[in-house]
C-alpha cells in the first residue's frame, strides 16, 4: 500500500516536471517569434550587484517596452513563473537558481512630454530616516531645493538606470533626480521599492504610469499607495513598462553639485551588495529602544555588535553595517546565514522582528 502511494506520487511529480518543460519549450518558441533572444540556464551572478546565485531556467533581455510586455504576458498565459530584473541591486538569488523565466529589463528610451508652470503637489512622505544633528544632511552641499521652479514631465522606460537618466536630463536643463544619484536602480525597481535618497522618496515624483499584467493599463500616482520601501506592486505583481515623472527646470549646476556629493557618498558603500538588507526601525521601535536614530546600520553596529562578522566569503560590512558584502566569492547561503544571525540576535536580545528589505529569489 505504502509502495503504491509512493509510486503514484512519483508519477505525478514526473508528469508535473514534463509539463513544466513543455511550457518552457512553448514559451521559448513564442519569444523567438517575437524576436526576443532567449537563453537556457543563464547564470544570474552577472545580473545582480550581490554577485551570487544559480541559473535561470530561461533568460532574455528585453530592449523595448513591446518586448517587455510580450515576455511578461506570454509567461502569464503559459503559467510559467517569471521574474523581471532591473539592475538586480535589491535581490539575492539562491544558489539553486530560479525555476522559471528571468526577464532582464533593458528598455531605455525617454521623452520630454510637457513643460508647465509649477504645480506643487506637496507629496512628501514622512521619512523614516531623520538625520542626526551632525549628519551629512545638515551640510549645505546637501541642501538644494528647486521648489517654485517650473515643472517638466518626462516619460521614461522602466529599464532606464536612474543615474543614466539623471545625466541625460541635466543636459536638457532638467533636475529632480539628484537626490537618487548613486543608487543603482532602474526606474521600474525604484517605483517597486519607492527608493529613498536623503529624505526624498521616488514615489513623490511618479505620475501616470503604464503597467502590465495580462493586460496593460495606465494608472495614476495614488494607485501605488507608496509607503516606506513599499508600493502596491508588492501585492499585485504588475510590471512597470513606462512612467511619467514630474521633474523641474531647475538650477543644473547646483543639482549637479548635489548629485556628485551623493555619488561620492554612495560609492563608499559596498557595491557588491544588495543595499540595506533590513528596513530601518519604526518610530515606535526607536523610542522603545531609546536609540538616537532609526538606522538599522546603527542598531547592527552599536547595539548588536555584529559589524565585521563573517560567514564564508560574506561579511557584515565594516563600512556600513546595514549592508552584507560579498567580499570573497560568497555563496547565497553565506549571506542568508548572516541575515539569520542578525534576525536571531535582534529577536533574542531586543524582542525585535526585523524585516528584510531585499527580495530573496528561489529556494532558501
Ligand atoms: C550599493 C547600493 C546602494 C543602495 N542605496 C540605496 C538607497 O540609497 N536607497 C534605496 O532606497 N535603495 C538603495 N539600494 C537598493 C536598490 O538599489 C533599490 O531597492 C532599487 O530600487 C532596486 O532597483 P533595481 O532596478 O536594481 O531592482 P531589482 O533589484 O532588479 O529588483 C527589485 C524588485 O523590483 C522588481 N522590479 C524591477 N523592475 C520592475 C519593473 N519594471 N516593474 C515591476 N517590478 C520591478 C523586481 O521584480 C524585484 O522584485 C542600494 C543598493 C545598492 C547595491
Amino acid at each position: 500500500m505504502q509502495l503504491r502511494r509512493v509510486a503514484v506520487k512519483g508519477r505525478k511529480l514526473f508528469r508535473a516536471i514534463i509539463l513544466d518543460m513543455q511550457k518552457i519549450n512553448i514559451l521559448e518558441k513564442e519569444l523567438y517569434l517575437a524576436s526576443i533572444d532567449v537563453k537556457r540556464n543563464e547564470s544570474l551572478i552577472p545580473h545582480t550587484t550581490m554577485k551570487v546565485g544559480g541559473n535561470a531556467d530561461l533568460f532574455a533581455v528585453t530592449h523595448n517596452i513591446q518586448q517587455l510586455e510580450t515576455a511578461v504576458n506570454s509567461s502569464l498565459k503559459l503559467d510559467v513563473p517569471f521574474l523581471v530584473v532591473g539592475n538586480g541591486s535589491n535581490i539575492i538569488v539562491s544558489d539553486s537558481g530560479y525555476k522559471g523565466f528571468v526577464i532582464l529589463n533593458n528598455t531605455h528610451d525617454y521623452k520630454i512630454l510637457r513643460d508647465s508652470k509649477s504645480v506643487e503637489k506637496n507629496r512628501c512622505m514622512d521619512s523614516r530616516f531623520k538625520p542626526l544633528d551632525n549628519d551629512y544632511l545638515s551640510v549645505s552641499a546637501f541642501q538644494y531645493s528647486d521648489e517654485g521652479r517650473d515643472d517638466v514631465v518626462i516619460c521614461a522606460d522602466s529599464g532606464l538606470k536612474i543615474n543614466v537618466l539623471m545625466t541625460k536630463l541635466f543636459k536638457k536643463g532638467i533636475t529632480g533626480l539628484e537626490w537618487f544619484s548613486g543608487i543603482p536602480a532602474t526606474v521600474g525597481g525604484a517605483i517597486y521599492m519607492n527608493i529613498h535618497g536623503g529624505c526624498h522618496y521616488f514615489g513623490d515624483i511618479v505620475e501616470k504610469t503604464l503597467l502590465t499584467y495580462g493586460v496593460s493599463k495606465e494608472v495614476e500616482h495614488d494607485y501605488f499607495r507608496f509607503g516606506y520601501d513599499w508600493s502596491i506592486l508588492h501585492q499585485t505583481g504588475e510590471i512597470v513598462l513606462q512612467a511619467n515623472l514630474r521633474l523641474k527646470k531647475g538650477d543644473v549646476q547646483k543639482a549637479k553639485k548635489l548629485a556628485n556629493r551623493w555619488l561620492i557618498k554612495k560609492s563608499q558603500q559596498p557595491q557588491r551588495s544588495a543595499g540595506c538588507i533590513f528596513h530601518n526601525l519604526t518610530k515606535a521601535e526607536q523610542v522603545h529602544l531609546n536609540l538616537p536614530t532609526p538606522s538599522i546600520g546603527y542598531l547592527i553596529d552599536n547595539v548588536l555588535n555584529l559589524k565585521g562578522v563573517r560567514c564564508g566569503g560574506a561579511i557584515i560590512s565594516e563600512k556600513h553595517a546595514a549592508f552584507i558584502e560579498n567580499q570573497n566569492n560568497a555563496s547565497a547561503n553565506d549571506i542568508i546565514q548572516l541575515i539569520n544571525l542578525v534576525k536571531e540576535k535582534a529577536k533574542n536580545q531586543l524582542g525585535l522582528n526585523l524585516k528584510t528589505e531585499v527580495k530573496l529569489i528561489g529556494n532558501f
